[in-house]
Formats: structure tokens, C-alpha cells, sequence
């Protein structure tokens, strides 16, 4: 681990972020140790660390609460989607508290938030989330099988563990998003629609694999890409999955479904 000095914490969106309406992103840190093997941050050119070391590394703003008590006039009633290259809810957050301190400096200002994670511990930081009149939380969840987590996001939170932490939210009466991007392989799929629906989340969202011949962001990572095809996972089974969540809730693809709340 190593800290940084950042020149800004507030960035201009970019991208599908962008195109999704969002005028920030927000991103405490550069690396993430969920390390999933999907992940298309590793490809980004500002990581200088080798991609075969992602998941090992990450870098802290150190100035990052200081940066945004003093940006924070310019986020006011704006859209922040927090984080677009790391998760803000990484283990090193438990003691850094970079995350929960932008918050913080956030709050005054009210932008309209959507906060990404595959991280529990985003439970900790109810008591300034409930403050935010538009925020929503996007839990990324994306199978029913703990097998398929080992293999391809092993150091994240188990998917029992993400949904208690869903349902600890909207028990809060905190917005919740359920993103299943990408839809990895599933041991039941209609089951796991099942309940996907019944949770009632605000967004639904999915996203397939896909092999864009490596373009930047747009690719599914061989490693992930290998996994599905060993358990026999493809194209056909994730549009079924899609089309029975269809017959009972609303379903974004991709990046029509990244927009502010
Ligand atoms: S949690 Fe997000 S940023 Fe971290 S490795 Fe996984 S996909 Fe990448």
C-alpha cells in the first residue's frame, strides 16, 4: 500500500458514466484488492503496477477529505458516481476512512450520489447515507453460486454477505440497485431471478459476457471469459435469465443502467 497526494477528488465523468448523465466520478483510491478477474480498471493506463499484480495493490489519497471539504461547492445539486476504478468499500476503507470522511464533506452540498461497491462494510457508514436526499447504493451481486466467487472475484464478499448488507440498506430506507454486471455463471438462474425480484430493488441491472476482441472497457478478461466456458455458461442461458427477470420487473443492459438518481 502507498499513499498519494491527488491533484483533485472530484473528476469529470467521462465515458459511459458520462453518457449516463453523471458530471463526477469520485475514486479514494487507484487499485482495488477485490481483485476481480473481470475488472476493466486494470487496463487503465494511469495504473502503472503490472496487470498480473491487480488485486495486490492498491494507493490512498491521502488528501482526499481535504480535496473534497474544498471542491465541495462545486458538487453542489451535481451527479457523483463513486467510484468508477476502484471499490469504495475495499478492505483498506475499515481503517482509512477516506471514503466515509468524502461523505462527510459531501453531505452540505447534496449532489445526487450513486455509491458502487461489492463491499459490506458500506453498512458502516448508514448514519451519513440516510442524510443524502438522491443517493443510491449499487450492490454488484452477480450470481448465486459461491464456486463461481472463488473463482472469479475470490477475495470479495461472499454473495449471502451482499445481500443481507442490500437488505440492511433498504431496511434503512436507503435506495438500492441490484447490478448484475456481468452476470456470471449461475447454478439456478430462475431461482436467482426469483429472488432478485422479490427483493424490490430501485434498478435492476445486467450485463452479459462479451469478447470485444480486447477494446478497452468493453471486454470481459479471458480469465472470467475461460471460467464461464468451463462451466458451460454462454449467450443463450444469460438472455433466458434476462428475459424471465423481464416478465415481472424492469431490466437495464449495460450502461443504460448507470444514470443518478
Ligand atoms: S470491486 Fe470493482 S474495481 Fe475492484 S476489482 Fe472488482 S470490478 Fe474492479
Amino acid at each position: 500500500m502507498e499513499t498519494i497526494e491527488s491533484r483533485s477528488i472530484f473528476s469529470p465523468a467521462t465515458g459511459y458514466i458520462r453518457r449516463g448523465g453523471f458530471d463526477f466520478t469520485c475514486n479514494p483510491y487507484l487499485g482495488c484488492t477485490f481483485g476481480c478477474k473481470y475488472c476493466y480498471a486494470k487496463f487503465l493506463p494511469q495504473n502503472k503496477i503490472p496487470r498480473e499484480l491487480w488485486g495486490k495493490w492498491f494507493s490512498a489519497k491521502r488528501n482526499a477529505v481535504e480535496l473534497a471539504r474544498k471542491e465541495g461547492k462545486k458538487i453542489a445539486g451535481k451527479a457523483i458516481y463513486m467510484s468508477s476504478v476502484t471499490d469504495p468499500y475495499q478492505p483498506a476503507e475499515r481503517e482509512m476512512l477516506l471514503t466515509r470522511g468524502i461523505l462527510r464533506e459531501m453531505q452540505p452540498h447534496q449532489p445526487r450520489v450513486v455509491i458502487q461497491t461489492r463491499g459490506t462494510l458500506v453498512t458502516r457508514d448508514l448514519d451519513l447515507l440516510t442524510r443524502f436526499q438522491n443517493l443510491r447504493v449499487n450492490i454488484t451481486l452477480g450470481s448465486d453460486s459461491e464456486a463461481v466467487r472463488e473463482l472469479i472475484e475470490p477475495k470479495s464478499p461472499p454473495y449471502e454477505k451482499r445481500w443481507l448488507t442490500s437488505h440492511q440498506l433498504k431496511a434503512a430506507g436507503i435506495k438500492v440497485g441490484i447490478c448484475i454486471t456481468p452476470v456470471l455463471p449461475l447454478d439456478n438462474p430462475d431461482q436467482f431471478a426469483e429472488r432478485i425480484i422479490a427483493f424490490g430493488a430501485t434498478v435492476v441491472v445486467t450485463q452479459g459476457f462479451h469478447d470485444a476482441g480486447g477494446a478497452f472497457g468493453a471486454d470481459t478478461s479471458l480469465d472470467a471469459l475461460k471460467v464461464a466456458k468451463e462451466l458451460a455458461w454462454n449467450q443463450e442461458k444469460y438472455r433466458k435469465f434476462v428475459e424471465y427477470l423481464r416478465k415481472y420487473i424492469r431490466v437495464y443492459e449495460g450502461e443504460k443502467g448507470f444514470f443518478p438518481p
